[in-house]
């Protein structure tokens, strides 16, 4: 089994850490040739989700890694990532466009952009920490698609299928139980 972590920007370094810590062997997306190695499971990291719509587009790997998503792919996207996969944005331009959900782009605000807290997601024992950083939020769930987490009210983890999106960078926390619950898929 190989997770391929796109590395085009943003986070991708700290999700290849977990993944080393749970003993997962994983590879960087950096352009079309990376595509040729065997993957079961793709992660797209926080960031910038604007940066990385275009540079996905502009280094050609857009199209086949949307129809690997569409054919089944394990996918997990993470702040940026979930903007990405995200089939509406509010005032933005959808990217991937592959999963029943609305989101707004930096939804907290200047004063609330990055915070910690702790929480309950559906599938996982116990709390697990939650870290914001200039995070979007889920507005609405549809569809396939089904939230997994709330905090004050708004949604933070979703899930559709093959599809897993978080608002939060599990990557950054010690707890793996999101990065697991993803390589169960
Ligand atoms: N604000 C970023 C965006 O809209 C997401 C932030 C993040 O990934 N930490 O792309």
């Amino acid at each position: 089994m190989a997770v391929g972590i796109l590395a085009l920007q943003g986070a991708f370094a700290e999700h290849a850490a977990v993944l080393d810590k749970l003993g997962v062997p994983h590879f960087e997306i950096r352009q079309k040739r990376d595509l040729d190695q065997p993957m079961n499971g793709l992660i797209i990291p926080g960031g910038e989700s604007t940066v990385m719509n275009k540079l996905l587009r502009e280094l050609d790997l857009y199209d086949t890694l949307r129809e690997r998503i569409q054919s089944g792919l394990p996918v997990f996207g993470t702040c940026a990532g979930l903007i990405l996969l995200a089939k509406q944005i509010d005032g933005g331009i959808p990217c991937f466009s592959v999963m029943d959900i609305r989101v707004k782009r930096n939804a907290y605000g200047r004063q609330l952009g990055s915070f910690r807290t702790k929480g309950q997601v559906a599938g996982i024992d116990g709390e697990v920490p939650l870290t914001f950083i200039r995070a979007p939020r889920i507005v609405e769930v549809h569809g396939d698609a089904k939230a997994l987490a709330e905090v004050d009210g708004r949604i933070v983890a979703a899930r559709q299928g093959n599809q897993l999106g978080v608002t939060f960078h599990p990557e950054l926390d010690d707890d793996a139980c999101l990065h697991e619950l993803f390589l169960q898929m």
